[in-house]
């Protein structure tokens, strides 16, 4: 993949794409200000790839990000574009950087996201990705803008659900957002001193993975036992039930669903944010293209967006093995 600019950087495009996330905003105002401050024009393109096929665009400057880093969701607005994933699509886009005349284009956000501006780095648009998705899972990255703020949301839900289940005597089964990735529920299950956690990285057993940890921490003399479930597990209703039929202790389920994307993004997001915005800026200005922005560490680094999507990432053993030592 080409990773030197042919020509001087002028004018980008910036857009968030995908599932929205707490901290986008911030990427956006750190772009824009990154931008203003080499000199490089910037256009706000709304809606993700909609917008860029549509040509829904607009001029951006230091003003327009005033009073955002504050801000949950985007004020670009995203979506999920499916005529992208057709090679038609993305000759269109390619058209319409041609007609806006940008010279690259700065994508925020997950995975499927940096698909599409991989093919349109394969017609020719010089790209850069910032990780933006609460899902922690995009393989080149040690974290992702708005895992930190989902996290917290996730937290806070867990200690209040637990007030009510100690009150009640219940079981409360929680199912939290992680389509192919178990790191909210992980990290979740040790803040919140869950009892099972459930990824979707392990296959699990009902009788010895539920059941049995649950009726020993019945007998230990607990009262109230929380079990996160990932949603990429899925059945989270079904499992309480026969949770409930096999132990005839009472069981609730509670799905977080989107309040898990909502909400003021937290210090960790906010400054995550700031610097790979404006890494991805400062990238683009020495000539760099067609990388993602990766955490490494405290650092951010640039990885070929083509090795980056090739990079896979594992839930950490270590944790794993602390949170079922802490969970019985
Ligand atoms: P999240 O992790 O929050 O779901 P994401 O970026 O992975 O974010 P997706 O819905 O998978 O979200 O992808 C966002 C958009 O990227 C899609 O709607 C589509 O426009 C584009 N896209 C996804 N996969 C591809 C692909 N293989 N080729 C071209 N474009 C793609």
């Amino acid at each position: 993949m080409d990773s030197v600019a042919n020509k001087e950087i002028k004018r980008i495009g910036v857009l968030t794409s995908g599932g929205d996330a707490p901290g986008m905003n911030a990427a956006i105002r750190a772009v824009v200000r990154a931008c203003t401050y080499y000199g490089i024009q910037v256009y706000g393109i709304r809606r993700g790839y909609r917008g860029l096929l549509d040509g829904d665009m607009f001029e951006m400057n230091a003003r327009s990000v005033s009073d955002i880093i504050y801000r949950g969701g985007t004020i670009l607005q995203t979506a999920r574009c499916h005529s992208f994933r057709e090679h038609e699509g993305i000759v269109k886009g390619k058209k319409m950087t041609e007609i806006f005349q940008l010279d690259a284009l700065v994508v925020i956000g997950g995975d499927g996201s940096f698909k599409g501006a991989l093919e349109l780095a394969r017609e020719g648009v010089p790209v850069i990705g910032i990780p933006g998705t609460i899902d922690n899972d995009i393989g080149c990255s040690d974290y992702t803008i708005g895992f930190d703020t989902a996290m917290n949301t996730v937290r806070d839900a867990i200690d209040k659900i637990k007030d009510t289940a100690s009150s009640h005597e219940r079981c409360s089964f929680v199912e939290v957002m992680g389509r192919n990735a178990g790191y909210i529920a992980l990290n979740c299950s040790i803040a919140g001193g869950a009892e099972v956690c459930l990824v979707p990285e392990k296959p699990y057993s009902l009788e010895v993975d539920v059941v049995r940890r649950i009726i020993a921490c019945r007998n230990r003399g607990k009262h109230h036992y929380v079990v996160i479930v990932a949603e990429g597990v899925g059945g989270t209703l079904e499992l309480a039930q026969q949770v409930k039929d096999i132990t005839g202790i009472e069981t609730t389920a509670t799905i977080l669903g989107h309040i898990q994307r909502g909400g003021s993004p937290t210090v960790k997001d906010r400054v995550m944010a700031g610097k790979m915005g404006v890494k991805a800026v400062l990238a683009l200005k020495n000539g760099e293209i067609n990388k993602i922005v990766a955490a490494q560490g405290e650092k951010c680094v640039t990885i070929d967006i083509e090795e980056a999507l090739q990079m896979k990432k594992e839930l950490d053993e270590d944790m794993l093995l602390a949170n079922d030592i802490l969970n019985v």
